[in-house]
């Protein structure tokens, strides 16, 4: 079993917790946690080892009658491979101390391409990441973007993407993230970054994406206009998405015409948590119009990535040489359609 610490136990950190723990592969040794706070209490309650993210604070954990099991330096010492869950940009102080300790790490997409020299999308270039010391998952819209693309482009050719992405303004908890009544280009310049990004893990894609912050927290929502290399059929592009696994077509008709609907799916589903892993494509939407694709799709941005990270863990260390097959085992752990 391999040994998995989570660095940083907070929106992506703990989904990704529970989907390793699910995988009979992997183990998960630990947890990191910077505050004593209601998140710190449950993973205890879960039966995670918790270590605190910064060792100076031992004392407040003790202070909250939280049972701690050390400092991040111990846990990291104990793993084979850490998912580095903190937020942007603390990464490159955490490298350090992976590289001391010989452990292998996996990035989020708020870090920046260059700490790692090396993106992962599950679909893209799984086989890139073999072996390797690190690597970094693609955000959760680039890893939207890659999951709808990907088989497009393995199917006809891709000679151009232009995409325009509707961002949520914060997750659903965090009270400090807006805007609360307005739209704003973000970032205001074009292009935005999301297509440089698209580019680390489908080498050479042609794209060009814009971006807006709207005043919701449940999901992003991408506008994807796709010139194609040949002249295929809407029935086609269906087709190969069919065959595509954490993608979902969707009908607007059936009660499913807005990202709340899609919300209230993955509950439906059962899903904890309400995760919807899957991008799901608006299946009226898709259309082929002089040899271009238009389609819209959906991201729940606290999912997507998660089976990404189980197979990026798998990658690194080699526990399966196939994307596929990897694929396929996260998935049927996860109940990922
Ligand atoms: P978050 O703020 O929800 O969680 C971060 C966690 O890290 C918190 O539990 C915090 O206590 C902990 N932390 C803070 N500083 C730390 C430190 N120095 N050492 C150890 N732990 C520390 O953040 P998140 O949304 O889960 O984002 C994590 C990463 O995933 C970022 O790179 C982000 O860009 C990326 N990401 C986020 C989303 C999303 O929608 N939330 C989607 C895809 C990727």
């Amino acid at each position: 079993m391999v040994k998995v610490a989570i660095n940083g136990y907070g929106t992506i950190g703990k989904r990704v917790a529970d989907a390793v723990a699910l995988q009979d592969d992997m183990e998960v040794i630990g947890v990191s946690k910077t505050r004593p706070n209601y998140e710190s209490k449950m993973a205890v309650q879960k039966g995670y080892n918790l270590y605190v993210g910064i060792p100076e604070r031992e004392k407040s954990f003790a202070e909250a009658g939280i049972e701690i099991s050390g400092t991040v330096d111990d846990m990291i010492e104990e793993a084979d491979v850490v998912v580095d869950c903190t937020p942007g940009n603390i990464g490159p102080e955490n490298l350090k101390k992976y590289q001391k300790a010989g452990v292998k790490a996996i990035y989020q997409g708020g870090e920046k391409h260059t700490l790692t020299g090396l993106s992962f999308n599950s679909f893209g270039n799984y086989a890139d990441s073999l072996g390797k010391d690190c690597t970094r998952v693609v955000s959760c819209n680039t890893t939207g973007l890659t999951r709808s693309l990907k088989p497009i482009e393995d199917f006809v050719g891709i000679k151009k993407i232009r995409a325009v992405m509707v961002r949520r303004g914060g997750d659903p908890y965090q009270v400090n993230k807006g805007p609360i009544n307005a739209v704003v280009p973000n970032p205001p310049t074009v292009p935005s970054h999301h297509g440089p990004d698209l580019a680390t893990v489908m080498y050479g894609a042609n794209i060009v994406t814009v971006a807006l912050l709207v005043p919701t927290t449940l999901m992003h929502q991408h506008n994807l206009m796709v010139e194609l290399r040949d002249d295929v059929s809407v029935d086609d592009i269906i087709d190969v998405w069919e065959k595509r696994s954490r993608i979902l077509l969707l009908n607007a008709k059936d009660g499913l015409g807005s990202t709340a609907e899609f919300m209230e799916y993955a509950k439906e589903l059962g899903r904890s948590r309400n995760d919807l892993f899957e991008i799901p494509i608006w299946k009226e939407s898709i259309n082929v119009v002089d040899g271009e694709l238009f389609y819209m799709q959906a991201v729940h941005q606290e999912s997507d990535v998660v089976p990404e990270n189980i197979d990026a863990i798998r990658a690194l260390l080699e526990l399966e040489e196939n994307n596929e097959k990897s694929i396929a085992k996260t998935n049927k752990a996860m109940g990922i359609l």
